[in-house]
């Protein structure tokens, strides 16, 4: 069995949780507008660094869910999407700052979105869309961040970053870097371990890590299960049949 890091997280998020995912194959339902439009801009990003026309593939790959009944945030709306996206993509081509070796690295430990260099500085890149910038302090922050932690432990390579491409109305990238130790990554290592030894023993308690006013379950796509709210579960979930060792093939996406 291999796990990818969004297994790992989801279990350690809530293990319930989990096991509706993975083992009964209760899956979200693609209703958020931001999700789709991420995928499609990391293929326009891959057109940019094949030196193909990068505006015309994101306008072409999004154009597919120009009628799909997602959901938008305030002020969104799909035109304004692709908008912001043709910008960052300009932007990043004029700020030069990232080269790329290798696009979408496989490991024995797992996948990763690309190894290159920014600003000369060799280093695992993860790229990032979002609506609001990421908190650049305190200083060291990012060395925290257990998705890099996992970047840097699958390939032992220390040096990790995030380009995150900000859709505000002045478009806007960060590029964050950090450096992540080897305590560090020997640390995940333990906690891929025993993480995955919990699931292989079939401990799937539920750990909403309810405190207020932060309440995961609001966000969680299994709520109707646990609420066995049937109007939440078709609203936000499909069901495919049981789980395959293969499910986290899917999370390459995410
Ligand atoms: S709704 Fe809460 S308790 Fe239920 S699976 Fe999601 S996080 Fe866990």
């Amino acid at each position: 069995m291999v796990y990818s890091y969004t297994q790992i997280s989801q279990y350690l998020r809530c293990p319930r949780s989990y096991r509706y995912r993975y083992l009964d194959g209760w899956r979200e339902k693609e209703t958020r507008a931001a999700m789709a439009f991420g995928r499609c801009f990391e293929n326009a990003l891959g057109a940019y660094f094949r030196e193909e026309d990068c505006s015309a593939v994101l306008f072409k790959e999004w154009e597919a869910y120009r009628d799909s009944p997602f959901e938008f945030k305030k002020g969104e709306t799909w035109d304004r999407l692709v908008h912001q996206g043709v910008h960052l993509l300009q932007r990043f081509a004029q700020d030069g700052r990232v080269r790329i070796q290798n696009l979408t690295w496989r490991f024995l430990r797992g996948y990763l979105d690309a190894i290159g260099e920014i600003d000369g500085v060799r280093c695992l890149i993860d790229w990032k869309t979002t609506k609001s910038r990421y908190p650049e302090g305190p200083e060291g922050l990012l060395s925290l961040d257990p998705q890099l932690i996992c970047y840097s432990w699958i390939t032992g390579i220390p040096e990790v970053a995030l380009v995150v491409f900000v859709r505000k109305h002045a478009p806007e990238i960060q590029y964050l870097r950090a450096r992540i130790s080897e305590e560090q990554r020997q640390e995940f290592g333990r906690l891929v371990e025993t993480t995955t030894n919990q699931i292989e023993a079939g401990h799937f308690n539920s750990h909403s890590g309810i405190r207020f006013p932060q309440n995961g379950c609001v966000s969680c796509s299994h709520l109707g299960l646990c609420l066995n709210n049937e109007q939440l579960i078709a609203a936000k979930l499909i069901r495919k049949p049981g789980a395959s060792d293969l499910d986290w093939l899917d999370e390459l996406v995410d």
